[in-house]
């Protein structure tokens, strides 16, 4: 039986990798087109956390980021966050500090991981190394770099989260 439910919001500017990770997190798949599907507002995985089991909802947007008009019902009783940007897109870098403070104004002081997407393009990177680890730390946020393409270090976010709810 599920002792803990944790919703997770997951934002970022458009084009970040989000809706793949939640594909690649709960359906173990990863496509160059991922559509919506319409009408589903989340995916969910159920994990172990210190034997107990978790279940873990992903919550995804339907590109409302883009126009800036994400509803509060999405954030509603949301228990983590997860802070997206691509290696390759400086404007979804520079849009974390706005991403961290909507997230604290609709849920207040949640578990938060700042994730630096796309790796696997590191040579096309457009932020350095430094700049991402002083910005997690300026936020106090866990920095976690993954590439959900090559699938590293997906699970590690969600694992940490679910973690960090668990201890509270
Ligand atoms: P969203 O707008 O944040 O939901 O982003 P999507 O999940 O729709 O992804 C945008 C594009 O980035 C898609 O073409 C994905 O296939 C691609 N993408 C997502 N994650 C990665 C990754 O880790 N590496 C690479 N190279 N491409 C990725
Ligand atoms: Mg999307």
């Amino acid at each position: 039986d599920i002792e803990l439910a944790i919703k997770v919001v997951i934002v970022g500017n458009g084009g970040v990798g989000k809706s793949s990770m939640i594909q690649r997190y709960c359906k173990g798949i990863f496509t160059k087109d991922y559509k919506k599907t319409i009408g589903v507002d989340f995916l969910e995985r159920q994990i172990e956390i210190d034997g107990e089991d978790v279940r873990i909802m992903l919550w995804d947007t339907a590109g409302q980021e883009e126009f800036d008009c994400i509803t509060k019902a999405y954030y509603r009783g949301a228990q983590a966050s997860v802070l997206v940007f691509s290696t390759t897109d400086r404007a979804s870098f520079d849009a974390i500090k706005e991403w961290k403070r909507k997230v604290e104004n609709e849920c207040n002081e949640i578990p938060t991981v700042i994730v630096q997407n796309k790796i696997d393009l590191i040579e096309q990177a457009v932020v350095s190394a430094d700049e991402v680890e002083t910005l997690a730390k300026m936020l106090n946020c866990r920095l976690i770099r993954t590439s959900v393409k090559e699938d590293i270090n997906v699970a590690s976010v969600f694992r940490y989260l679910a973690t960090k709810c668990h201890q509270l």
